[in-house]
């Protein structure tokens, strides 16, 4: 027992200690060496990594030979034969399986006295309870979602005071890391303090790459099935004996109907010949170094930040190797009326309440790119009661609602400066869009 308690001061660790135990000229100017920093690292230090894929098996491994021995790792995905190649914590038997399970039991069994406890789901099947518990969330996902979601759930997190301080403890910083082929880049996040992801928005053009395992084993978009059928359906089949053009009907045609039936199968709606016409670009893939590079920033950030050693990163780093290697970072602004990080709601300006309709409205929601929403519910309070305008989640509010659609704004009871309640699947909380009527017409009072 006696040694296991002692453990953060075993030989092991002598690096580490080296820089916790002594001051130094790169220290940050509030740090005050000792080996209590070591401590709190092996043994309180609670950390939550995101994704178990090509970043979360890097970021995985980094964090436990960091020392770090309380890891949470979450994912829904299932391991698939293209992972093998740069998802290091995976073997060929393990092809099926969780990715989160197995790469908890490589970490914990490779690496003695680290517990990586994995959860095989999805981020949003878990509450406050649970993100509230971890001192720090690193994040290695590929999608924008699902990174303005956990961004949306740290910040409900915050406890301010009646004067509108933050109580420090309530502040869960989010480390995340993004690659794309031979880019990538990490960011360091204090909620509320710091630009979050919503910050930021327009930095992240709309997704169209997708990773291929999910292609092929856990479709759930109808992209997804389209990049199937242009992947490996043409290949098998290669129809008219030659390569896949995107500008011919022909072959259009044929990427149609079938990524169709793969959508029926999986039962994903929302496919359309000219959603398949987008997406028929090209496919970025995954660079193992590109990862094991941001993963190595993302690590290290994580371990300045719990103990306070050295200044976190100011706070966005860009990484591309495409042609030598070239990193570069700056002070990413917040923005004052961020949807997510300040309290303010986002005007949005009609020009004629008259002739837009409430389908005009969410169409403008999931296009703009301050919104990218991809499915959103409206609510509003309409002659003090509160009246759903449109939701398409629920299939009995949908048929209710859908007469809505085509009714103008004018004609559902709004009007100038009204405030609309927005639900939608990149953001666990609800937010608020005020309506500016670019015409003012005193009859419409
Ligand atoms: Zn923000």
């Amino acid at each position: 027992m006696e040694s296991q308690q002692n453990d953060h001061l075993s030989k092991k660790w002598i690096h580490l200690r080296r820089i916790l135990e002594r001051p130094g000229p790169f220290c940050s100017p509030s740090f005050v060496a000792s080996e209590q920093h070591l401590e709190f690292l092996m043994k309180t230090c609670k950390i939550l990594v995101i994704g178990a894929g090509g970043l979360g098996c890097e970021l995985l491994k980094d964090l436990a030979y960091l020392g770090f021995r309380d890891i949470h790792v979450i994912d829904m995905d299932t391991i698939d034969l293209s992972n093998l190649n740069r998802q290091f914590l995976f073997r060929r038997k393990d092809i099926g399986s969780s990715k989160a399970q197995c790469a908890a039991e490589f970490i914990n069994k490779r690496v003695p006295g680290c517990v990586v406890t994995p959860h095989f789901c999805k981020i949003q099947d878990y509450d406050e309870s649970f993100y509230r518990d971890f001192h720090i969330v690193v994040c290695g996902l590929d999608s924008v979602v699902a990174r303005r979601w956990i961004n949306g759930m740290i910040l409900s997190l915050l406890v301010f005071d009646e004067e509108g301080s933050l109580d420090q403890s309530s502040l869960i910083p989010i480390i995340d890391g993004g690659t794309e082929g031979f880019r990538g880049n990490a960011r360091v996040i204090l909620p509320s303090i710091t630009a979050c992801i919503e910050c930021n928005l327009d930095l992240y053009p709309p997704q169209v790459t997708y990773p291929l395992c999910t292609i092929a084993t856990t479709p759930r978009l109808p992209e997804h099935c389209i990049e199937y059928v242009k992947i490996i359906q043409w290949e098998k089949e290669n129809p008219f004996g030659v390569a896949l053009d995107g500008d011919d009907p022909q072959h259009l045609s044929w990427v149609y109907e079938r990524a169709q039936d793969r959508a029926n199968h999986f039962r994903i709606t929302g496919l359309t010949y000219r959603l398949v016409q987008g997406v028929l670009k090209n496919i970025i893939p995954a660079v193992a170094s590109t990862n094991a590079v941001i993963a190595s920033v993302c690590a290290t950030e994580v371990f300045k930040i719990a103990t306070s050693c050295y200044e976190s990163l100011n706070n966005y780093m860009m990484f591309n190797d495409v042609d030598g290697i070239y990193t570069y970072h700056y002070e990413s602004e917040r923005k004052t009326d961020c949807l997510a990080c300040s309290n303010v709601s986002r005007p949005v300006i009609i020009d004629d309440p008259n002739s837009m309709t409430l389908e005009n409205l969410i169409t403008y929601l999931c296009e703009n790119a301050q919104f990218q929403m991809k499915n959103p519910g409206l609510t509003a309070n309409i002659n003090g009661k509160n009246k759903t305008l449109y939701m398409s989640a629920v299939p009995c509010i949908e048929e209710r609602t859908r007469p809505n659609l085509t009714l103008s704004l004018v004609e559902l009871g709004l009007v100038d400066g009204h405030e609309i309640m927005v639900a939608d699947q990149t953001s666990p909380n609800t937010i608020t869009i005020q309506l500016k009527f670019a015409i003012h017409d005193s009859e419409m009072e």
